[in-house]
């Protein structure tokens, strides 16, 4: 870690909101400092190893969180430069235009979020094609108006799941090709190697934060990247700016100067930062006026469901090519039980028999070998009562009540109904906040600086040169995969700061 380097902006987290940032100001002339907790994934054998990966659980943080009830438990965080999309599943889906709309339910209010779909468009498009986004355009019914088709067309199905797409269309459903970040296709670097979500790819073929974001601006002399550099608190100035980052690096504590900060380190960790920076000033944290800081997390409603097929194995390598939006705004009968269905990895024993304990390692291996897996996802509606909070001694609460969970458990019920249809037998396993693959919401962004944290760029309301920009800026979860809304919303407010420091008026 050199000091000689004074930079303009500080990014913490190398994630798809921090990596996104840095990708638009580079060239501005402004100096990024990257601070990242984590280090590069190293590539090793272990990266596609599914007992590494889920039952040693080799690349997962140690730290420990506790429930609501006081229950320690190790969570499901990944700390890597890229952050999670490096083990991410690669879908790619942009929000709907509905989702931008306050929605009414009966176990809550889905709420508006500060800007429209119309203003996020052009950065969905640039998004896809900084990710390198593939899939076919105007078959997804749902899908909000494009200006633009994707730039490569979508991912093949592979026999088998060509013949579920062809059974669900029987059914009179829809399928659709999942839009995914994968480089597969003539001179791509995808071999179909078999252990993508949920692995670090090891041959760079995932379009992730780190192969599309961060490697590709790290050797501009604008750019610093400190690795296993852990943001620690923000430090505020007496006239309410941000005048100072706390590093905690090999040890040492020290302070980083610049005169614009993005904090991007994750919906969870994010938070804990803001509150962890607490002091007289700001007794109830940094940019919380308005007491949400750490409130409202959400994670999607997901529960997996495994269709086994006693006399066929499959064999399929990259299952995510199909996805499911018929019932998205809800069942005929009742529009709150929907949600988005897509393909599950194909799952290996180890990660079968980590989410269901009581199954022997060989009836899951042989589970594993005779299955089809799928996704439900359901919206989680926001409620403030889910919170993340530091205890005393700096332990981490993540208190989580999820709201919507009767309408998805029903759109569960109508998915396994439908997919009895092909298989004898349909398993399913709802995931919770211990594994918070789809955390968002806890710094929310508003038009109210009363009841939000961030102004529609993602900009403190309390300190004009802190900007916040990953998923906890979510107002609401949709039902979609969260990466491309992150990427494009941060691309948005890059693009801003980078004319603003053109202009010299970068907030100082
Ligand atoms: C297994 C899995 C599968 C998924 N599949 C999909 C999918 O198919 N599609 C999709 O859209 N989404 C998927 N997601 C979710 C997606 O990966 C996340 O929504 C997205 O990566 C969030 O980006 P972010 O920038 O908000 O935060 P993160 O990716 O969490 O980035 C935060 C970064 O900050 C760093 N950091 C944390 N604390 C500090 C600190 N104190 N100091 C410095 N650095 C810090 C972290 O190490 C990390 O690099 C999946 C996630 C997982 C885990």
């Amino acid at each position: 870690m050199t000091q000689e380097f004074k930079p303009d902006v500080i990014i913490i987290g190398s994630g798809v909101g921090g990596g996104s940032v840095a990708r638009q100001l580079v060239g501005s002339g402004a100096k990024i400092l990257i601070i990242e907790r984590g280090d590069f994934v190293p590539n090793e054998p272990e990266n596609s190893d599914p007992e590494a990966v889920y039952t040693q659980r080799r690349y997962r943080t140690h730290e420990e969180y506790q429930d609501e009830a006081g229950n320690r438990y190790r969570p499901s965080q990944y700390y890597y430069v890229g952050g999670h999309t490096k083990w991410y599943g690669t879908a790619m889906f942009r929000f709907r235009e509905r989702d931008f709309s306050e929605v009414r339910h009966e176990d809550g209010i889905s709420p508006a979020w500060p800007v429209s779909y119309g203003d996020l468009e052009r950065w969905y498009d640039e998004a896809e094609r900084v990710f390198g986004v593939r899939g076919r355009a105007g078959i997804d019914p749902t899908e909000p108006p494009r200006s633009a088709g994707y730039t490569h067309d979508a991912v093949p199905h592979e026999p088998l799941i060509a013949e579920m797409a062809e059974r669900l269309a029987r059914q009179g459903l829809r399928p659709f090709p999942n839009p995914v970040a994968i480089d597969f296709g003539p001179g791509g670097s995808c071999i179909r190697c078999g252990a993508c979500d949920a692995f670090a790819c090891r041959y760079g073929a995932k379009g992730d934060g780190e192969t599309r974001l961060i490697r590709p601006i790290l050797n501009h002399p604008d750019v610093r990247l400190w690795t296993k550099a852990q943001a620690t608190r923000l430090i505020p100035a007496s006239d309410g700016r941000i005048a100072a980052v706390e590093v905690l690096c090999e040890g040492q504590l020290s302070r980083v100067e610049a005169r614009t900060v993005v904090l991007s380190a994750g919906a969870i960790n994010s938070a804990l930062i803001l509150l962890r920076s607490a002091n007289e000033a700001y007794p109830d944290g940094i940019a919380n006026r308005s007491g949400v800081v750490g409130r409202y997390l959400m994670n999607h409603h997901l529960t997996g469901l495994v269709g086994f097929m006693p006399f066929r194995v499959n064999e399929t390598k990259f299952t995510k090519t199909m996805a499911i939006n018929d019932f998205y705004y809800g069942l005929p009968d009742d529009p709150d039980a929907g949600g988005n269905i897509q393909m599950l990895a194909n799952l290996k024993g180890p990660m079968i028999s980590s989410n269901i304990p009581w199954m022997p390692k060989r009836m899951a291996d042989v589970v594993a070998r005779h299955s089809v897996d799928w996704l439900c996802m359901s919206e989680d509606l926001p409620s403030a009562a889910s919170r993340v909070r530091l205890l005393p001694g700096d332990r981490v609460e993540v208190a989580y009540y999820p709201g919507g969970l009767a309408a998805h458990n029903k759109f569960v019920g109508h998915v396994r109904t439908r997919l009895r249809k092909i298989f004898p037998l349909v398993l399913h396993r709802p995931s919770g906040i211990k594994g918070p693959v789809h955390q968002c919401g806890t710094v929310r962004m508003g038009d109210d600086p009363a009841t939000s944290a961030l102004n529609n760029l993602c900009q403190s309301w309390d300190h004009p040169n802190l900007h916040v920009v990953d998923a906890s800026f979510f107002p609401s979860s949709a039902a979609l995969n969260p990466a491309l809304t992150v990427c494009a919303q941060a691309l948005r407010v890059g693009a801003r700061l980078r004319d603003a420091w053109r202009e010299g008026k970068l907030a100082a």
